[in-house]
């Protein structure tokens, strides 16, 4: 005799809202299963620094089945969703069985958003992978190398000219963050090409920088930026771009990489239920996260747009998708043990902020405003501190501390088989799943 099968709770996605979710329901009387096309998670707040070659990849990725090894109630599989019957409450997977759900969290963040030119991404890949932190980190390190290598002045100016598009807080990082680093390195360690023949040019196509930020806060950021070397471009859309070069109103720029840091898009998630979105293709959730005239479906993190206390939705930041993974979880634990309804999501602000450069960031909560190198050890203690277990917090400091004090990078690699801009849902990203999960979920 078997007892009466416990509720099955799948969660799509193992990142910051997805784990949050699954831990808190670590543990309890239902059997959960992850569900993520990535057999890790990532710590996207430092990715731009593996871009830069400031960390490995490893230092900001830690493979959720090891994150959720220890609760025996959680399986973790992977897979990739490409779709929901909500009707027949199963979720299908590119390759493999329809899996089946009693509880379904659907937990699958967000993409660039490449305003219609998809073809862009492989000329300006964004940061929302180690693969594509990678490419930018191989394009950058080889236009130094190609640059030191050429004789012709026009092809080095070029090669040398970086530009980042989008003067959000990605694009903000990774931009200091380039001209910075970028010319320590020249000026140590290359020969023929100097410091100030590097150009950064961060393309904005709004009148200011940070947008989500107090103006004041913005423009000491561009300050900042325009004084350590950045050329900040404002109400500068741009208009098309190929391999090595960007068109905008202003003319055309030749380049030797770049870098998209504008705008995301939910996932697919709206698609999959045939339930409406709101803007950025963010599914619009109830106030307890569960989607409306879908029994038992929730939504959480970027993929979800869920209304704050004003009425807008909540931002697509990784603090809102860790409180609500935390918050659905404890919630519907307590509704499948105890019967007790599922209460309304609050979103408690913990602090906005962003980092400029070397002692440089800037720091807002409530009416509070920080900014220069009070904000830049608060920004690099709450990043410590919310890396994923104690080893990543050691091994990041350590390396911080010896970038700091040595101003040299630890991850200057340029890979032997360049790696190359896969779109997640791709053929070849598939070959790799089909290899990586024989068998059934
Ligand atoms: C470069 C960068 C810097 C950022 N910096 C900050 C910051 O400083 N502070 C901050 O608060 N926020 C920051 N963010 C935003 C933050 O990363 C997101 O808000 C957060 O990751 C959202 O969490 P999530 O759980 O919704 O999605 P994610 O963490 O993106 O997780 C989604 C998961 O779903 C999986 N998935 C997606 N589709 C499928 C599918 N079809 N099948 C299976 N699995 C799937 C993905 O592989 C992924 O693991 C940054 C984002 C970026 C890109």
């Amino acid at each position: 005799m078997t007892g009466p099968q416990r509720p099955r709770i799948v969660i799509v996605g193992g990142g910051f809202g997805g784990l949050a979710c699954a831990a808190a329901l670590g543990g309890a009387e239902v059997d959960v299963l992850v569900l993520d096309r990535r057999n890790h998670s990532l710590f996207t707040p430092l990715l731009y620094q593996v871009a830069t070659a400031a960390l490995s990849p490893s230092d900001i990725a830690e493979p959720i089945r090891k994150a959720l090894g220890r609760h025996r109630n959680i399986r973790v599989a992977l897979a990739e969703v490409t779709g929901v019957d909500a009707v027949a409450k199963t979720v299908h997977l590119r390759e493999g069985e329809d899996v089946p759900y009693d509880h379904l969290i659907l937990a699958t963040g967000s993409d660039y958003n490449y305003f219609g030119n998809d073809d862009w991404r492989t000329h300006a890949p964004g940061l929302k992978t180690v693969n594509e932190a990678r490419v930018i980190r191989q394009r950058l390190l080889l236009s130094y190398e190609q640059a030191e290598a050429t004789g012709d002045p026009e092809r080095r100016r070029a090669l040398l000219t970086h530009v980042v598009i989008g003067g959000g807080p990605t694009g903000v990082e990774m931009a200091g963050s380039m001209v910075e680093l970028g010319r320590e390195m020249i000026s140590r360690d290359f020969r023929r090409i100097r410091p100030e023949d590097l150009r950064v040019i961060l393309v904005e196509a709004a009148p200011r920088l940070l947008m989500a930020f107090p103006e004041d806060l913005a423009r000491y950021a561009q300050t900042y930026l325009e004084k350590h070397g950045v050329e900040v471009r404002l109400n500068c859309a741009v208009k098309d771009m190929d391999a090595e070069s960007v068109t905008t109103a202003e003319g055309v720029i030749p380049t030797g990489c770049i870098v998209w840091g504008a705008g995301v898009r939910g996932s697919e998630a709206a698609q999959w239920l045939d339930a409406p979105a709101a803007k950025g293709n963010r599914l619009l959730v109830r106030p307890d996260l569960s989607v409306e005239g879908r029994p038992d479906v929730y939504a959480l993190g970027d993929t979800a747009a869920a209304m704050g206390e004003d009425g807008m939705p909540l931002p697509a930041l990784a603090q809102v998708a860790k409180q609500q993974g935390q918050h659905l979880g404890k919630a519907l634990r307590a509704k499948i043990e105890k019967g007790t309804p599922l209460p309304a999501f609050v979103f408690h602000n913990r602090g906005n902020t962003a980092v400029v450069g070397r002692n440089a960031a800037i720091f807002h909560f409530g009416k509070r405003k920080l900014r220069g190198r009070v904000a830049w050890y608060l920004w690099a203690l709450v990043h410590v501190y919310l890396l994923v277990n104690p080893q990543k917090r050691i091994l990041v400091t350590i390396q911080w501390l010896w970038s700091y004090m040595t101003r040299q990078l630890g991850a200057r690699l340029i890979d032997e088989t360049p790696p190359q801009v896969v779109p997640a849902a791709s053929p070849a990203h598939n070959d790799t799943l089909r290899e990586a999960s024989a068998g059934k979920v």
